[in-house]
């Protein structure tokens, strides 16, 4: 079922993305016990702990990424999906809802991987999409989006504007609104990250997230949660959320600069800021604000590393200079592929 975060209100698992108050929805399952299905290496190996049907699931299965330890950081390879990013996780669930539901058309807005992850997953899986981005959107993921046969609408304002013609055009014409932002199945993709972190390197204490509209460290914790909750762990990680200063939600709003380099996280007021408050809390975490300038500093460190990520995963990685690190134990989330924006044909 789904049930409200605001005033637990529950409802079946049909499309729906926000509650009636207007608060957030999450998937709630009872699990007994942790039994991944070891015979796959990709995402079908948790399929027992997804709210879909094997019969619907797409015919790309993001894998199940690999770890790089360097010194105390275990870095996840999050960029090494089949569309760059880890948004295909959330995408992969999301398809497959879709097609169990039999949806062939819907709407969504993003400021580039969830939209290129959704255009290459539902072209292959006849699902009809329009993705409403900004123009302010990079000409590079542009570029990539308008080879996908999606149809794009571009709107000429911030991302805000944005998510408001997407609505608008959604209820205009009846076609479905999906936001990733709001999209509970979307967080169901994104937990594996949690499973494959445990099966690959146990509990660490730190999973250090970059973190806008929070679709991967909420996913995260949930799946660390559900994993605690079967009996499997006996503790849980802190969380820390890592964000682009000027554009915090969790963090004390920065108004001396703005670093738009990350701009997969310039998100200063996500639907589900609430939730991730109290995951902070929860989990003895904390919130970590990190400006332009260090962020292109350890976007260099990364490259010379070999991880050619994008700006928006080097501010987790930006965000270990401020623990000591003597004895902890961080796993460091890189989300976004760097090919991209070199990218053209
Ligand atoms: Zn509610």
């Amino acid at each position: 079922m789904l049930r409200c975060t605001k005033c637990n209100r529950v409802y079946e698992e049909d499309l729906r993305i926000q509650c009636e108050c207007e608060g957030t929805l999450l998937v709630e399952r009872k699990y007994s016990s942790f039994a991944p299905q070891r015979r796959y290496f990709d995402m079908r190996r948790y399929l027992p702990y997804l709210p879909v049907n094997e019969r619907f699931l797409p015919y790309l299965h993001p894998p199940v990424t690999p770890v790089s330890k360097v010194k105390n950081v275990i870095f996840k390879l999050e960029y090494l999906h089949p569309t760059g990013s880890f948004k295909d996780r959330g995408t992969y669930v999301t398809v497959a809802k879709l097609k169990e539901l039999k949806i062939k058309e819907i709407v969504i807005d993003s400021s580039g991987n969830a939209a290129i992850s959704m255009a290459v997953y539902s072209a292959f899986s006849n699902i009809r999409t329009h993705i409403f981005v900004s123009s302010n959107t990079r000409k590079e993921k542009l570029s990539l989006l308008s080879s996908f046969g999606a149809e794009l609408h571009i709107v000429e304002g911030d991302r805000m504007k944005v998510h408001e013609e997407a609505v608008k055009y959604s209820r205009e014409n009846n076609i479905p609104y999906l936001s990733h932002w709001l999209n509970p199945y979307f967080l169901e993709g994104t937990k594996t990250v949690a499973y494959e972190i445990y099966e690959q390197v146990g509990v660490p204490e730190y999973v250090v997230v970059p973190t806008g509209s929070g679709t991967l460290f909420i996913g995260i914790w949930k799946g660390f949660k559900e994993l605690f909750e079967m009996g499997e762990i006996s503790r849980l990680p802190k969380m820390i959320a890592v964000q682009a200063k000027g554009f915090e939600s969790l963090c004390k709003r920065s108004n001396s600069e703005a670093n738009v380099l990350a701009d997969g996280i310039a998100i200063p007021n996500p639907p589900r800021k609430e939730e991730m408050f109290r995951i902070i809390k929860e989990s003895n975490g904390s919130c970590i604000s990190i400006g332009e300038r260090v962020t292109r500093q350890a976007l260099t460190e990364l490259y010379r590393m070999g991880f050619i990520v994008e700006p928006t995963s080097a501010v987790a990685y930006a965000a270990l200079k401020f623990f000591e690190d003597e004895g902890k134990s961080f796993v460091v989330p890189l989300t976004g592929s760097g090919l991209k924006l070199h990218s053209s044909f």
